[in-house]
């Protein structure tokens, strides 16, 4: 009688057990056994932000975190399926994160545009518009509300206009929170474009691939 252990997860230690030495022919391959590489598998690490005191600490997504702390999620973030009114809580958990541990390294992050309703990404648009010349061009620096990711609460503004180098710090360690920079044109503009700890993607030139008229 086969020997099964292991209850639900299915480990089947029968078929390796025989070990009659004297039928050495030509055997048949012996199964590999069928514990599946998730069942041993470590949870996926999460990260915990507790605010008051800026403690951060890794748990995993089974135990999750503890009521006085914040998830920064643990994987990049994308777009909500309804409209939103606010900065993602995940993205902006991942900004304080970040910025506590650039505090004490004596660097000021600041958010200074977030989440932007689509009546002031309109706007925006159009003023960026008369500047450029045209919506093509406007698209490289400014993105019609259809196609930024301000009104979806997903894309961050740190320390524009005035500080690009508090702003690298950010650059250079922000994946450890999951906040990468998006364009290779605007220093100033961040997403949680990876899952924290994990490298961010490579930036793209400017948001007018992005652009939807
Ligand atoms: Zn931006």
């Amino acid at each position: 009688m086969a020997i099964l252990a292991g209850g639900v997860f299915g480990f089947y230690v029968g078929a390796e057990s025989n070990s009659d030495s004297s039928i050495v022919q030509t055997p048949t391959p012996t199964p590999t056994p069928s514990v599946s590489a998730s069942a041993v598998q470590t949870p996926l690490q999460l990260l915990c932000f507790e605010p008051v005191n800026n403690i951060l600490r890794n748990s995993d997504v089974i135990a999750g975190c503890l009521e006085s702390e914040r998830s920064l999620g643990a994987t990049a973030l994308s777009a909500p399926q309804n409209p939103v009114n606010q900065l993602n809580q995940f993205l902006e958990v991942r900004f304080l994160a970040a910025q506590a541990a650039a505090e004490k390294e004596g660097v000021r992050l600041a958010i200074t545009s977030g989440f932007r309703s689509f009546d002031r990404q309109a706007t925006l648009f159009k003023a960026a518009v008369k500047k450029y010349g045209s919506e093509e061009a406007a698209s490289h620096w400014v993105l019609p509300p259809a196609s930024s990711h301000h009104p979806l609460g997903l894309a961050i503004d740190v320390n524009y206009p005035n500080d690009l180098v508090s702003t690298l710090w950010l650059e250079k360690n922000g994946f450890t929170y999951g906040l990468c920079r998006a364009y290779v044109n605007e220093w100033w503009h961040f997403e949680a474009l990876a899952a924290p700890g994990q490298p961010c993607p490579p930036m793209i030139a400017d948001a007018s691939s992005l652009f939807v008229e």
